[in-house]
């Protein structure tokens, strides 16, 4: 495997125009003949599929949920960058460029990172056009408000709802282009596996969960739009249904897969509550514009919150980052309430939480002005706790939200494999070691609205096309693969659930890979992975047949690429002996705390080879080159 990013030449700030400039186009008449799959229809995915569909090319687009307005990124709440200064504080394409670079401790791509905060400004435009209901100001500008790791105020929002109302926006040109017949939609249908011939991607083998039935399609390139991977450690942000399914098995087929390691953990969410959870909830990054995070100073205090007075109360993250306060990026938030917790001056049951108080803002701005803000949140946070957050501080407590891991790929968003193309969330992203807050959406949308829609047309038109046809037998013999699985699952019934493995896997990952990791932790989750994965293939029941609507089934699959998903995740984590971002190796601290890179050593993308069952992967290594800007030690002090 040779990995080749594909970054065009020139200056930084023209590489983009230049490529648009230099690439082959499809005339409209010939894109007529190409047929894409975009398996996804989050925000990268209906974007995408919307957008190749209005250019003229054949689209069938797929997800497993019954609508693609249920795809996991219509829980977003907070909001979605672009350098448009319209607050007229300083912003500017470079600067978003910059922080999002910084943001992501200085392991993401340049040139894809500068492409993305040009194409920022133009994704506020398309969505406005479409009438994505974004908040405004009095005189009928756009409002923005703020997001960790900027200091200036470039999100977009629609009250605590963003991903829904651009979800929206995105459904309805899937949907003009569905109404028009150039794109099939195949809901409830879940994609299990990929089909290569000759080296080029051309299908997918998938699984209509209603019927059970399975069905071959096949195309001149597939796009994976499967979103994040979060859900390996059981207990997450993210909507139930997300997994690794789609980009491990097609990581098994040949694509690369970047920086596995990288898990974004949001400070910003609802503690831990009991075994009982299947599920963790996101406060919004937003909430931090406003409400002010702080720890008893006294070890082991009990007190209710108005009781422990201002002198007795340690605002750390306003002490400890005084030019970003309370809105330090989130790898760094995150560490420091662990931080707190870990000293023992943790509030609520457990000692795992720390306050985010509204109390000040509610002073200077009135009640009225926070529910305009907020109340969404507000009233989502009253009725899982019973807590009314305008009378008393809201607890929160870290937990893991984003991956900012993937399938590789190069400048065109394309994989190692030609012809398999990854946007949003499932690629390895743009944001490096950690995700700056608002940063997702505006990728995803890149990714579909504008840099899919020109790459792909790059592909067809200098690429030597075969048409394969689904009767291929490699398309038959990936089917029989599938079914295979599908009945080997079926067959074991043993005495263990789905969700008990799914639990333990989670437990495991997060005690040794979680918000903090070293490497004994690791070298035993490496041994302890394998084992429970051995006993998941002899012990798991899973119930009903596989004609037919079997979400024990489906989750079975899911969990079982979890596990073997996790083992890659911890040895990547394992490799990389460095902290950045996310990654937070305890043996590599700044003497602070902060995490230590390495530089010289680990200034790579890694991007694992799969090499066959019981076989180690192989680790290939992307260098890292800035041209424009130094490295240096992150600073938010
Ligand atoms: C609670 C929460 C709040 C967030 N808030 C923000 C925010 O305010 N701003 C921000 O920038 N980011 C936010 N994020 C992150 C952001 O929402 C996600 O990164 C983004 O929405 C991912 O979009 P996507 O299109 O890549 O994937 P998704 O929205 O996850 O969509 C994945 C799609 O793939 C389909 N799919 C997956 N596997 C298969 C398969 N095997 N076969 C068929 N279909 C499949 C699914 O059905 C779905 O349609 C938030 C995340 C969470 C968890």
């Amino acid at each position: 495997m040779k990995l080749d990013s594909k970054i065009p030449s020139g200056p930084l700030q023209q590489k983009w125009e230049r490529y648009r400039l230099e690439m082959k186009l499809v005339n409209p008449a010939n894109k007529r003949k190409f047929d894409v799959i975009v398996v996804g229809s989050g925000l990268a995915g209906a974007s995408a599929a919307a957008s190749l569909a209005e250019l003229g090319y054949n689209v069938k687009c797929f997800c497993f949920h019954d609508s693609p307005r249920r795809a996991h990124s219509i829980a977003a709440q907070g909001g979605i960058n672009a350098a448009k200064n319209y607050q007229n504080d300083g912003d500017s394409v470079y600067r978003l460029f910059y922080d999002t670079i910084k943001g992501g401790d200085f392991r993401a791509r340049e040139a894809n990172v500068y492409r993305l905060a040009q194409v920022s400004v133009n994704i506020i435009d398309q969505c406005v056009a479409q009438g994505v209901p974004f908040a405004r100001e009095y005189g009928g500008l756009l409002a923005n408000r703020s997001f960790g790791g900027a200091q200036v105020s470039r999100t977009f929002y629609a009250r605590g709802q963003t991903g829904q109302q651009l979800l929206i926006g995105a459904y309805q040109a899937l949907e003009r282009q569905i109404g028009l017949g150039r794109c099939q939609m195949f809901p409830m249908t879940e994609m299990l596996d990929l089909v290569v011939v000759d080296g080029q991607a051309k299908g997918i083998v998938s699984r209509s969960l209603a019927t059970g039935a399975v069905s071959l399609h096949a195309a001149d390139a597939v796009v994976l739009a499967t979103g994040g991977y979060g859900n390996v450690f059981y207990l997450s942000t993210n909507a139930k249904g997300c997994n690794v399914t789609a980009t491990f098995r097609a990581y098994k087929r040949g694509a690369a897969f970047g920086n596995p390691c990288y898990t974004q953990i949001h400070p910003t969410c609802i503690p831990v509550s009991g075994d009982h959870q299947s599920k963790l909830t996101l406060m919004s990054e937003s909430l931090r514009n406003d409400g002010r995070v702080w720890v008893p100073k006294k070890k082991g205090d009990q007190r209710r919150p108005h009781e422990i007075s201002e002198g007795e109360r340690d605002y750390y993250l306003e002490r400890k980052y005084p030019s970003y306060g309370n809105l330090a990026p989130r790898d760094i938030s995150s560490r420091a309430a662990k931080e707190v917790c870990d000293e023992g001056r943790g509030v609520g049951p457990g000692g795992l939480g720390v306050y985010l108080d509204f109390a000040d803002a509610i002073k200077r701005l009135g009640e009225k002005a926070i529910q305009e803000r907020y109340s969404n949140l507000f009233e989502m946070y009253e009725r899982i706790t019973g807590e009314s957050a305008y009378e008393t501080p809201m607890r929160i407590y870290p937990a893991v939200h984003y991956t900012m891991g993937g399938l590789w790929v190069d400048y065109n968003l394309m994989s190692t494999l030609p012809g398999l193309f990854v946007i949003g969330e499932a690629n390895f992203s743009d944001h490096g070691a950690n995700r700056l807050g608002a940063s997702a959406l505006m990728q995803g949308l890149a990714d579909g609205y504008f840099i899919l829609p020109s790459t792909i047309g790059n592909y067809f038109g200098s690429t030597k096309q075969s048409k394969v046809s689904a009767n291929h037998a490699e398309f038959r013999k990936v089917e029989e693969d599938v079914k295979a699985r599908l009945q080997k699952l079926l067959s074991i019934r043993g005495k263990r659930t789905v969700t008990s493995f799914h639990r333990e896997l989670g437990k495991l990952v997060w005690d040794k890979c979680g918000m903090a990791r070293n490497e004994k932790g690791l070298q035993e989750a490496l041994r302890q992975i394998p084992a429970l994965r051995e006993e998941f293939w002899q012990n798991v029941n899973v119930l009903g047949e596989g004609g037919e609507l079997n979400q024990s089934l489906e989750q079975a699959g899911r969990v079982a690429d979890f596990m073997e998903f996790a083992e890659l995740l911890c040895l990547d984590a394992l490799t990389r002996a460095e902290s950045c971002g996310g990654h937070f190796r305890e043996e590599f601290q700044t003497e602070d705390g902060e995490a230590l890179r390495n530089d010289e050593q680990f200034s790579f993308v890694s991007a694992w080879e799969y090499r066959g069952a019981g076989k180690p992967p192989v680790l290939h290594k992307e260098p890292l080159t800035y041209e424009e800007v130094k490295m240096a030690q992150r600073s938010y002090k």
